[in-house]
């Protein structure tokens, strides 16, 4: 019987999670499946696929998820952006889910169009993540489990911490279950993030999002993009070891081996690990953090 994460978290105080994204080639797909069943031998309570909001690997994620739990018999989460997508088509594929019985659904809104200033969406579609939500408990709140995104530095496209927090609660109070963070390397952040959200009267598990760092060039331009802070130590760390892979992969397992060790002390109520589909990193942090 596939799980609800809602329901995990009523057996487990602590959770680990791994995400995925889909690949684009076939031989990409088959490495993703070896990765999926090397990573489930560690015993993760649950595994995430991501949605490329607007990109050519959308109908991917569906397939991916409904493979890992007939293959690895995992509790899946299916990530689902509502951009670019009509609400009969959000409709459709949220009752394919059903249908197919993936039951826990990331809600987000998806990054907006690059290049369009004032974006505004088509009549027809959902302008924020909390609309999304409300169409999910529409199709069957009972069925599905909703998580949400939560930005520790507040989202890119926001003024403010405190407004960030103002409509995080709105997804909260739609239906958010729990919330999954963005990427962030000092620890403090999360805490003060914590704070503000217990300040607001959000209640429900916070899941640090952890990036293993494998590449210090990749690193920083996701981080442009997504307006994630790379702190002096990061710099300082992976700077001096850029274009040599190995060291930045040994590197990035120490860091995120101190960095988790740290959150699990601060009473984090788990980890989920962005794996970039890759296997040794995870399985290295895995096994100095003793985790089982
Ligand atoms: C753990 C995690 C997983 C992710 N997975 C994916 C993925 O699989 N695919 C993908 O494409 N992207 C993914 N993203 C990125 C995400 O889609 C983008 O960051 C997106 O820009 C924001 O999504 P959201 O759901 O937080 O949107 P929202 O909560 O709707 O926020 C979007 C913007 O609107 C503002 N806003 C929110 N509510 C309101 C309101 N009520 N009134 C006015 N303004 C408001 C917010 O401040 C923010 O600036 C992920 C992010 C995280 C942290």
């Amino acid at each position: 019987m596939i799980k609800k994460i809602t329901d995990i978290f009523k057996e487990k105080n602590k959770t680990f999670s791994f995400e995925f994204f889909p690949p684009k080639t076939p031989r990409g797909m088959e490495h993703l499946y070896h990765t999926v069943e090397e990573l489930n031998s560690l015993g993760p309570d649950f595994v995430s696929v991501t949605y490329g909001a607007g990109g050519s690997t959308r109908g991917a994620t569906m397939d991916i998820c409904m493979e890992i739990q007939k293959r690895f018999d995992l509790t899946v989460m299916h990530h689902l952006t509502c951009v670019g997508h009509s609400q009969a088509e959000l409709r459709d594929i949220l009752g394919r889910a059903k249908t197919n019985n993936i039951r826990n659904i990331l809600a987000l809104r998806g990054d907006q169009p690059k290049g369009i200033e004032n974006w505004q969406p088509a009549p027809d579609e959902l302008k924020y993540c909390y609309q999304l939500i409300d169409l999910v408990s529409e199709i069957d709140k009972d069925f599905f489990s909703i998580g949400v995104a939560g930005f520790p530095e507040g989202h890119i496209n926001c003024p403010d911490k405190a407004t960030d927090t103002k409509y995080l609660k709105i997804k909260i109070d739609h239906g958010g279950e729990f919330i999954i963070t963005q990427l962030f390397f000092d620890n403090a952040i999360y805490s003060e993030y914590l704070d503000r959200l217990k300040n607001a009267g959000v209640k429900v598990r916070v899941l640090p999002g952890i990036l293993p760092i494998t590449s210090y060039e990749g690193l920083l331009k996701f981080c442009n993009t997504c307006g994630a802070t790379v702190p002096q130590m990061i710099h300082d760390i992976f700077k001096p070891l850029s274009g040599n892979e190995q060291a930045t992969v040994e590197a990035g397992i120490e860091f995120a081996v101190s960095q988790c060790q740290n959150l699990l002390d601060r009473g984090a109520p788990g980890l989920h690990f962005f794996t970039l589909n890759k296997i040794e990193p995870i399985k290295e942090i895995w096994k100095r953090l003793r985790i089982r």
